[in-house]
């Protein structure tokens, strides 16, 4: 995991606005031709001659999307990027540029700004984006982070998430239900913390979770691989909130149904441990718990040859007709309709 430098404590007036962005952006650099004008301007100028190009932003606020007390700053600003960059390559395009705006409250020294630009651009030079440019402010309480991330893919690459016909399949990718699991241990500790400060939790066992809480990968690895085995997903999106709630935008946006299956969800053997720790049922969570950053695809079962035997890959079921609606088949063999939720016994709400 990335680590944490002991605090010093500059403040930001020291710097004043301007002095704060030159120095929290002096060490990067672009490397895409498409960045005809990166920060320095009164706008960024980008260059994608005859592709599309792909825009989305994701506004992150202290306290409702992330915790500090068991977030370090470094991995906050490399999970921001990820959440932005999952959206691009949802859409089977290439990320290219970052926009990066912050308000933080006196709380937050130079020092803590820095440890989120590092965790920023170890995500910047890891994927390969240029950050092109930004706004900086003071809030009254609280850190917020808005990104932009752009990407770029030629028309017939685009994917959407109305393409899915009835009979494709229905593709995942990696694991699912680790991050909100490894969200479950983070949490727990707090608890522990608060009440005994001098307690050392061996958290080893926890690792993959943890990680895959603070430390997500956007699977642009996926796009490169889709591309490679000549595989054009006929619908796609990205797995942040939950299986259920994806597959779902999915069937209403490609007005199909689904028919999922519980024993093909991908999950790792410690998350399968961690739920029977938290008496949790691996399913519900796959289903709902979210921040998993997976793709979700349906492809032609004309290429299921080419994707049959990828690790990364696995055909969690197939798209029906609409009126059929959209089913979790469970290992008992029971068909019961998904919801947003997951299916109606689980709360998932605070
Ligand atoms: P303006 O007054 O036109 O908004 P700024 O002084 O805010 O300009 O920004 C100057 C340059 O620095 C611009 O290129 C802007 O995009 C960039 N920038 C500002 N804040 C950030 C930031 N937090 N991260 C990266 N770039 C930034
Ligand atoms: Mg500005």
């Amino acid at each position: 995991m990335l680590e944490d430098k002991d605090q010093e404590r500059t403040s930001l007036e020291k710097l004043g606005e301007f002095g704060l962005i030159e120095h929290l952006t002096a060490s990067f650099s672009n490397q895409h031709a498409s960045t005809v004008k990166g920060i320095g301007d009164d706008a960024a100028v980008l260059d994608f001659e005859k592709k599309k190009t792909v825009i989305t932003t994701d506004l992150l606020i202290e306290g409702v999307h992330f915790d500090l007390s068991y977030m370090p700053l470094k991995h906050l600003g490399y999970k921001a990027v990820m959440v932005n960059l999952s959206d691009i390559y949802a859409m089977n395009a290439t990320a290219r540029q970052i926009t990066v705006s912050i308000a933080a409250s006196n709380r937050f020294p130079l020092e803590a700004l820095e440890e989120l630009y590092a965790g920023i651009q170890m995500a910047t030079t890891t994927y390969g984006v240029d950050l092109i440019g930004g706004d900086t402010t003071s809030s009254q309480k609280g850190l917020l982070i808005s990104i932009t991330a752009i990407g770029e893919a030629s028309e017939e690459q685009l994917t959407y998430r109305d393409g899915a016909k009835p009979n494709d399949l229905l593709v995942v990718t990696g694991d699912l239900a680790a991050a909100y699991m490894g969200l479950q241990v983070l949490e727990r500790e707090k608890e522990v913390f608060k009440v005994n400060p001098n307690n050392q939790p061996d958290l080893e066992p926890y690792s993959y979770i943890i990680e895959r809480q603070l430390k997500p990968e956007a699977r642009k690895d996926i796009v490169e691989l889709l591309e490679k085995l000549g595989v054009k997903p006929t619908a796609m999106i990205d797995i942040s909130d939950g299986l259920s709630s994806e597959i779902l935008h999915l069937c209403k946006n490609s007005k199909v149904g689904c028919n999922l299956f519980e024993d093909k969800i991908p999950l790792d053997p410690t998350v399968i441990a961690a739920c029977e720790e938290f008496k949790m049922d691996s399913t519900m969570v796959a289903l709902s718990g979210g921040e998993d950053y997976e793709l979700l695809f349906t492809i032609d079962q004309k290429d299921f040859d080419k994707i049959k035997d990828n690790p990364n890959l696995t055909v969690i079921g197939h798209m029906t007709d609409a009126s059929e609606g959209a089913n979790l088949i469970t290992r008992a063999n029971t068909k019961i309709p998904l919801t947003a939720q997951g299916w109606n016994s689980f709360d998932v709400s605070e």
